[in-house]
């Protein structure tokens, strides 16, 4: 399992902004968005682009030490472990938690020749805290059903 993007390749070259783009993101497991990165990094760098940001994320993305997740489809979002793991996505909050694939689903009934290069596996649903907000909701709901 690849931990953090802490060693880049000697093709990705290193400023401070990218160093402190690196710290952000090693560990993480919010799954942040671009958007969010860069604003954790205007308070070291108040100057720092957005495209700064996004550039460097697209170089991390080439030399494989970033992983984008595409399980929200309002933004991509990015991942420092590259395990190949899968995705659930809280549909209220769009909180995303990691998810460890032990046997990924085969290609049944894919045409015959046809290559997998690789496959994602994504769950949408309620995560626990929003599940408790809405909790209220469906009691009473229940409550009406059982009257009639
Ligand atoms: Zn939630
Ligand atoms: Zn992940």
């Amino acid at each position: 399992m690849k931990k953090t993007p802490a060693r880049p390749s000697p093709a990705f070259r290193m400023t401070p902004q990218r160093a402190e783009l690196l710290r952000a993101l090693e560990g993480n497991k919010s799954h942040p968005s671009a958007e969010q990165l860069h604003r954790r990094l205007k308070k070291k760098f108040p100057g720092v682009s957005f495209a700064t940001v996004y550039n460097t994320l697209q170089s991390l993305l080439a030399i494989g030490e970033l992983a984008e997740v595409r399980i929200d489809r309002s933004r991509s979002r990015f991942d420092p472990c590259t395990d190949g793991h899968a995705h659930l996505m809280c549909v209220e909050c769009g909180a995303i938690s990691d998810l460890a694939v032990t046997s990924p689903p085969a290609a049944a009934g894919a045409p015959r020749g046809f290559k997998v290069l690789r496959c994602n596996v994504e769950f949408y649903g309620i995560c626990p805290a929003c599940g408790k907000k809405a909790g209220a909701k469906e009691k009473t709901l229940c409550q009406k059903k059982k009257r009639k």
